[in-house]
């Protein structure tokens, strides 16, 4: 049955460029949000519990911000960075709900005005209710990116599968962009990932993933119904397993 769903519990990674403008232009890019919105509105409402880790690159990377001189400390740009995910966390729940999804916002960063705080079992909660659960603030903590925050909570709230939404099909075996006879791997296992040395995300999320038995499906969102070919298991993108 090519219906059939594959996953129950999925954690889906957004990167803030599938919110902004490309090409370097920073900002919400509203069409962009309501493309990415409509997606996950499908996909909720197949029944499939979604948790969406939001990213702030469209806005702000701390790394970027603080580099060169040192007016800003790369702590404090990460914190910056946080607070980026949060203005894209709300863009993606406004344009959810106007659709008619349910939907909970809950912040790492301490933020009560404007989001609910991270709270894993009541994350849970709103999962089980088929709320579509917007995870912003990344970790709550610098030097690291929302790559970490993914993969740690895809493992503590026990998703079955962690969908990493990028640009590009999967991983390849050299970068597609630079090479033209580079060649998309289908499924690798993690202990491949590491003797190839191939980049699928940072490496202390990846080696997360690996230790928790997370799986990745490393794919391009740009397709329409990309995130639902995802979760319905047909073929897409690169799978990671144990
Ligand atoms: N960030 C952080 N800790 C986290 C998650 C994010 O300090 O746990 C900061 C970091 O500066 C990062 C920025 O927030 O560059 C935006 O997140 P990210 O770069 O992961 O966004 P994406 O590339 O997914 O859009």
């Amino acid at each position: 049955d090519p219906t059939a769903l594959k996953y129950k519990r999925v954690l889906l990674k957004l990167s803030g460029e599938a919110l902004g403008f490309g090409g370097g232009k920073l900002g919400i890019n509203l069409d962009e949000t309501k493309l990415i919105a409509a997606q996950l509105a499908r996909v909720a409402a197949r029944g499939i519990q979604l948790a969406v880790v939001i990213g702030g690159g469209n806005l702000l990377r701390g790394a970027q911000f603080s580099a060169g001189d040192e007016q800003i400390r790369p702590a404090t740009a990460d914190y910056m960075g946080m607070l980026a995910t949060v203005m894209n966390g709300l863009a993606l729940q406004d344009t959810l709900e106007a659709m008619g999804v349910e939907t909970r916002l809950q912040s790492a960063v301490r933020m009560e005005t404007v989001a609910e705080p991270y709270i894993r079992r009541r994350a849970l909660r709103h999962l089980e209710k088929n709320r579509i659960v917007i995870l912003a603030g990344g970790t709550g903590n610098p030097f690291v990116t929302t790559d970490t925050a993914a993969a740690l909570r895809g493992t503590e709230l026990q998703a079955d599968v962690l969908l990493k939404a990028t640009k590009v099909d999967g991983v390849y075996n050299a970068d597609p962009v630079k090479n033209q006879y580079a060649e998309k791997f289908e499924r690798l296992t993690f202990d491949q990932v590491i003797q190839k040395q191939l980049g699928v995300m940072d490496i202390g999320a990846f080696e997360m993933c690996r230790l928790a038995k997370l799986p990745i499906l490393v794919f391009n969102y740009r397709q329409d119904g990309a995130i639902e070919k995802a979760v319905s298991g047909q073929p897409i993108g690169t799978v990671v397993t144990g």
